[in-house]
């Protein structure tokens, strides 16, 4: 009996296995197609700066319009298509539609930076550089509007190469930061040592902050306080990501952070929405202080 309950394990297990690659067959020839098709978005989501309560840039999230399913997260098709090979065609897509609304933006007197998610097998591919330099040739965006965030775990897999290309990057004038710190298990001496500028404080420990237990929320804000003092001893400046209530807001200001990110703020938005936001917040601002 325990023979046949384990045979029938290893059969459940492959027939899992056997859809789960199907599925992923499916969505990789689907997601070639769809960059083709245009089925692929940007959105943005605003980045606060606390000291002088403006927003100075953006972050660009893509998304699916899949003809079926609807608006799909990047969760659902940019681990497929990292492990097929096809992040890059789609970074390139998503370096070109984001340079070319940044450059459009700064064209109507909106001088905003635009942060853009690189994976590792980008870094790794050794082409990254040459697309960076293409997209922004192609709009005739500023270097400086450009930042490329890169996780702390893709970082941590290659830290020798990251350090290189941030180096010849930010020589160009293009920023790098570091996404979802401390959500890692990275080795802390290696990640300040990297040439970035920004370090991104993951959404886990904003989240911490407020809102849950009297204890669990001091530490969480202990921890935050720490990687902010942490960026700026090595000169970074710090983002809080994920922040979604006023109480987070108002902490990670009075702790420090440079900029500030998330829903209490804005969800992410398509690009024409953009303009109209940014100037119906001006008005509000203008109608509270006046
Ligand atoms: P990320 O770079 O850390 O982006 C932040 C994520 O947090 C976004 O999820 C954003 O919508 C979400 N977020 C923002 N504010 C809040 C908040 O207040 N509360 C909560 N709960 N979430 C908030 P999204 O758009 O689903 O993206 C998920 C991840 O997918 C990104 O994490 C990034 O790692 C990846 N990603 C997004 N766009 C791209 C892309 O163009 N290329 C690559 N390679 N990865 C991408
Ligand atoms: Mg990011
Ligand atoms: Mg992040
Ligand atoms: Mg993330």
């Amino acid at each position: 009996a325990a023979k046949a309950a384990g045979r029938n394990t290893v059969t459940a297990f492959s027939d899992d296995l056997r859809a789960s690659a199907q599925r992923r067959l499916r969505v990789t020839t689907e997601l070639s197609d769809a960059i083709e098709a245009g089925q692929m978005v940007v959105h943005y989501q605003p980045l606060l700066h606390l000291r002088t309560r403006t927003v100075t840039g953006v972050e660009a999230l893509v998304r699916w319009e899949h003809p079926e399913r609807g608006l799909l997260p990047p969760s659902e098709f940019v681990p497929v298509a990292e492990a097929s090979g096809l992040v890059d065609e789609l970074t390139r897509w998503v370096l070109a539609t984001v340079a070319r609304d940044a450059a459009a933006w700064d064209a109507m007197g909106l001088p905003l930076t635009a942060a853009v998610n690189i994976s590792a097998t980008h870094m790794g591919s050794g082409t990254l550089v040459s697309d960076v330099t293409r997209a922004l040739t192609t709009s005739g965006l500023r270097p400086e509007r450009l930042v490329l965030e890169l996780t702390e775990t893709s970082v941590a897999e290659d830290p020798e190469r990251a350090a290189e290309q941030f180096a010849e990057l930010r020589v160009s004038g293009i920023e790098v930061s570091i996404d979802d710190f401390g959500s890692g298990f990275s080795c802390l001496g290696q990640i300040v040592s990297m040439p970035a500028g920004i370090l991104k404080i993951d959404k886990s420990l904003v989240q911490g902050i407020a809102g849950s237990g009297h204890k669990q929320a001091s530490q969480s804000a202990a921890a935050v306080e720490t990687v902010v003092s942490l960026a700026r001893a090595c000169g970074m400046r710090s983002v809080a990501e994920g922040v979604e209530t006023p109480e987070q807001l108002a902490t990670v200001a009075a702790l420090g952070c440079t900029y500030a990110q998330g829903f209490v703020i804005a969800r992410p938005m398509p690009a024409e929405d953009l303009p109209r936001w940014l100037g119906s917040r001006s008005r509000r601002r203008a109608a509270l202080a006046g």
